[in-house]
């Protein structure tokens, strides 16, 4: 049964796929609605933590380049372009609505240094205090391959672990998780509810994914590990309109669930 009357403090992760439109160029539709719904969910008294992608997608947009640039100094630039906007956008889309927004910009070393580490969940513990919309992702201009987390799905369970949230939901552009690929399966089936991350379930995660994005639904179902094992609850589901964000805690079972295991 699902339960999220008490999920106080909420890490939502979306990404490209979702935030921008296949252009490369922002979604702007789903960016207000989705900002206009998140302060909405933390005037209610929940605390709201966003982990989003898009840098690299909208840099990739707003510079005008046909594609994601081959070499990794082009990809850090154009994220660093994105990062910008994306911001801008958050902090001005917030702001209408009385929100503070803080940026946050990580890398796996972060997390790994134990000073770091605590430095890092100390600062979060402030920004959320002092009521602001911590917005994270990965620090894209300075991480390679040896220190990057390398997608947003894993970096949000991280992040769910590090400011010990009560509930991550992963807004993808896909309903959940199916028994097969919905995209070259009509019969696939939505699983509702996940409780153990079998080599079974990973297998049906193997595949499906989108174009603009990074990770697809395996890395959906390691970020699930992670946060089952930290005692997080955890959703994945579609972030096309974030109005059901109100339906999915209310207790209307959407996506896929996959709760924490306790104790
Ligand atoms: N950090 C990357 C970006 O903002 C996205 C990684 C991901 O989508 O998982 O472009």
């Amino acid at each position: 049964m699902r339960d999220f009357s008490n999920a106080k403090r909420i890490v939502v992760k979306v990404g490209s796929s979702t935030l921008t439109h296949a252009s490369g160029m922002l979604n702007i539709r789903c960016v207000e609605i989705l900002v206009k719904v998140l302060a909405d969910i933390q005037n209610s008294g929940r605390q709201i933590i966003l982990v989003s992608s898009g840098a690299m997608a909208i840099g990739v947009g707003k510079l005008g380049f046909p594609g994601k640039p081959a070499d990794m100094p082009g990809k850090q630039a154009a994220a660093a372009v994105g990062q910008c906007e994306l911001m801008y956008t958050y902090d001005k889309l917030f702001s209408e609505y009385n929100h503070i927004t803080s940026q946050i910009l990580l890398t796996r070393e972060d997390v790994d240094n134990p000073t770091r580490k605590e430095n890092l969940q100390n600062t979060f513990q402030r920004l959320l205090e002092m009521g602001t919309v911590p917005i994270v992702n990965e620090n894209d201009s300075v991480s390679t391959d040896e220190i990057e987390f390398g997608d947003n799905d894993t970096l949000s369970a991280v992040v769910g672990t590090l400011t010990e949230a009560d509930l991550l939901i992963i807004l993808s552009d896909i309903d959940g998780l199916y028994d097969s690929n919905p995209r070259t399966n009509p019969q696939a089936k939505l699983l509702h509810q996940v409780d153990q991350l079998t080599p079974e379930v990973e297998a049906m995660a193997a595949g499906a994914g989108s174009n603009r994005g990074t990770g697809g639904m395996i890395t959906k179902i390691y970020a699930a590990q992670i946060a089952q094992k930290s005692g997080i609850d955890m959703v994945i589901m579609n972030g096309a309109n974030p109005k059901k964000l109100y339906n999915l805690l209310e207790g209307e079972p959407l996506g896929t669930y996959f709760p924490a295991h306790k104790g």
